[in-house]
């Protein structure tokens, strides 16, 4: 038996942020806004999980509003996501994900962060790919003033 679901983010890059990407930290003179560490693509890796077995949603699980997760580091919000889908007894078959920044150029951080992130949940680098798009230089995402993520997770029952 199979679970699917999609995740999208998307923070406001701003002077003053750490960029921090796929739990990697990102060599650049802006960083993404959030209450959290704002890592945009480990918050939609995290939505697509929850989307997958109908538990609700990031922001419900992990309110802004508390301080406990101010400045959190979100790869300790994935493994603790990532336990909840263990205990309902499914297991991630595959993650597929897309980072859509105009700048920097994503590419070179790609296998760091696949390290990083395989090494949270415990799975081996084939199963969670990411991928890198610029927006051509069109909208908000393609003027630099925000990085966008996307991701698709298949769960596999256990
Ligand atoms: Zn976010």
């Amino acid at each position: 038996m199979y679970k699917i679901g999609i995740g999208y983010d998307i923070h406001k890059l701003t002077v003053g942020r750490d960029l921090i990407i796929g739990g990697v930290k990102i060599t650049h003179e802006k960083g993404l806004l959030g209450h959290s560490d704002a890592d945009v693509l480990v918050h939609a890796v995290i939505d697509g999980m929850l989307g997958a077995l109908c538990l609700s949603d990031i922001g419900t699980l992990f309110p802004d509003t508390d301080e406990v997760y101010k400045d959190a580091d979100s790869t300790l919000l994935l493994k603790k996501v990532y336990e909840l889908v263990k205990s309902k007894n499914y297991a991630i078959e595959n993650i597929d994900s897309n980072i859509i920044a105009q700048k920097p150029k994503m590419m070179p951080y790609i296998p760091k962060m696949k390290e990083v992130l395989c090494e949270v949940l415990g799975i081996s680098q084939d199963r969670f790919s990411i991928k890198a798009k610029t927006n051509e230089k069109m909208d908000a995402v393609g003027q630099e003033l925000a990085i966008e993520a996307q991701a698709v997770v298949l769960l596999k029952k256990i």
